[in-house]
């Protein structure tokens, strides 16, 4: 089998992981080394179908002897398989780093044989990587269940983020549709990385000249959504735990897609749970940037989400008795429990009305759109959203508004979006715009670099010049 089939195959099974592009890490360019990364993100090259391509994603291996309910790569699965050798990987990512075509490497793997191996496997090709070809680019590497701690640490030390995967939200469910796997197996490498992640934080503040770093972009992990019949309120709570116990970067809600026939699972005909997989993402943002506990926005009696609005809203409109906040005298706390307002916006108010009483001609300075905002705020005193303040309207009113956005959003509802897309597209015109569009990027890096050279020309003379 050719690299490029195995590159099909194995991009195309890596998919169902969600990998985050912003890579939470800087790294500057180092002699003798290639790339480096940015914290703020890294997004790069377009394919055909508008994804921004970040990550070349892909799995060591797609062989795996576990037999996961929920995963297309199951021991079950009569499925084409495929592996690369770690030099094979670690020689692809560097050539396509070279051509611009991604700003890092995801990989996780099957379990091929046994957790360690397949972790034997990984960390061979990200030594490689690092160490024999120079990368300096960003790496996300999953750790497999089960692996033991010496060659989590190893993996630690050589990529910027580690992820452990928990899957299913309950130990019910890890038992029913991952039998091989244990919450132990998942938990105690979690546990291994952040501890390696803290031990290393407090070294470096001891001696600012240690240049080893331990997975600096943090750990994250991945929850299925839809699989299993764990409500919102079930998967918060978990999330809430993991960020507090494993200082988690981040939890990554993924809509469950069927792929196998499994009486255990949803049928494989029903649609991936998106609008809740989007309104988790939310909650999940509220309790860690806004300041609101898990409690607050979902409870045991009442345990889902509501899809057809934002859990922000939701909890001003079941808090009605606290609004509306004159937005020239709220606290910064409150200010970010507005619907329609974020922490950025949140901040230009409590700046701006130190110099000034704020009216909504102000707001809108500020870059504020009071669309959805208005129905929860005072401005001076006055009141501008349409009448009545009621709950049942207020709730009418920012549906609306919603369903508007989304219809933008999903661009008039030409291009409906489902599913998780493949790194390689299966059609053939895709694909051939996917490359026409690198072919043209190239061409045009091309016949930029005369310009370049001459630039770099003349900037070594003046520096000669200057020298001498
Ligand atoms: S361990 Fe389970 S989830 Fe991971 S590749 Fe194997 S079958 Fe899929």
């Amino acid at each position: 089998m050719d690299t490029i089939e195995k590159l099909a195959i194995l991009t195309d099974a890596a998919k169902f992981d969600v990998a985050c592009t912003s890579s939470g890490v800087d790294r500057d360019a180092q002699l003798g080394r290639l790339g480096t990364t940015t914290c703020a993100g890294i997004c790069h090259s377009f394919a055909a179908d508008g994804r921004c391509i970040t990550l070349l994603k892909v799995l060591q291996t797609n062989v795996c002897v576990y037999d996961c309910s929920y995963c297309v790569n199951r021991r079950s699965n009569d499925i084409p398989r495929a592996a690369f050798q770690p030099r094979e990987l670690a020689e692809l990512t560097m050539g396509f780093y070279r051509r611009n075509y991604i700003e890092g490497l995801f990989v996780s793997s099957g379990v091929i044989g046994s957790p360690d191996r397949s972790m034997e496997l990984m960390l061979e090709t990200v030594r490689i990587l690092r160490d024999e070809l120079g990368f300096n680019g960003y790496i996300h590497a999953k750790a497999i269940p089960g692996a033991s701690p010496e060659l989590i640490t190893c993996m630690g030390l050589l990529v910027d983020r580690m992820s452990v995967n928990v899957e299913l939200p309950s130990q019910r469910s890890l038992d029913l549709l991952a039998p091989d796997k244990s919450p132990y197996s998942v938990l105690e490498p979690m546990g291994l990385i952040a501890q390696g992640i803290q031990c290393n934080q407090q070294e470096r503040a001891l001696s600012r000249r240690l240049r080893e770093r331990f997975a600096p972009a943090g750990q994250s992990t991945q929850l299925i959504v839809g699989a299993s019949p764990e409500d919102d309120y079930q998967i918060l709570s978990l999330s809430a735990a993991l960020y507090r116990r494993f200082e988690l970067k981040r939890v990554f809600y993924s809509a469950y897609l069927p792929v196998n026939d499994d009486p255990l699972l949803p049928d494989k005909g029903c649609l991936a749970p998106l609008d809740r997989e989007h309104r988790l993402y939310q909650a999940d943002w509220l309790t860690r940037f806004y300041g609101f506990e898990v409690e607050e926005l979902i409870s045991p009696q009442d345990p889902w989400l509501d899809t057809l609005l934002d859990p922000k809203a939701g909890w001003a409109l079941a808090h009605l008795d606290q609004f509306p906040v004159e937005i020239n005298r709220a606290p910064y706390e409150m200010l970010l429990r507005v619907p329609g307002l974020g922490v950025t916006g949140a901040k230009r108010i409590c700046q701006a009305r130190r110099q000034r009483t704020l009216r909504p001609e102000s707001l809108r300075k500020l870059g504020l759109s009071l669309k959805r905002m208005q129905y929860f705020i005072t401005c001076d005193g006055s009141y501008k959203a349409p009448l009545p303040f009621d709950g049942e309207f207020i709730r009418k009113q920012l549906q609306k508004e919603g369903s508007k956005a989304n219809k933008a959003a999903r661009g008039g509802g030409k291009r409906p979006l489902d599913g998780q897309l493949s790194l390689i597209d299966s059609g053939d015109e895709g694909r051939q715009r996917a490359f026409a569009a690198q072919e043209a990027r190239l061409q045009r890096l091309e016949a930029a670099r005369p310009r370049l050279e001459a630039a770099r020309s003349q900037l070594e003379a003046a520096r000669r010049s200057e020298a001498s």
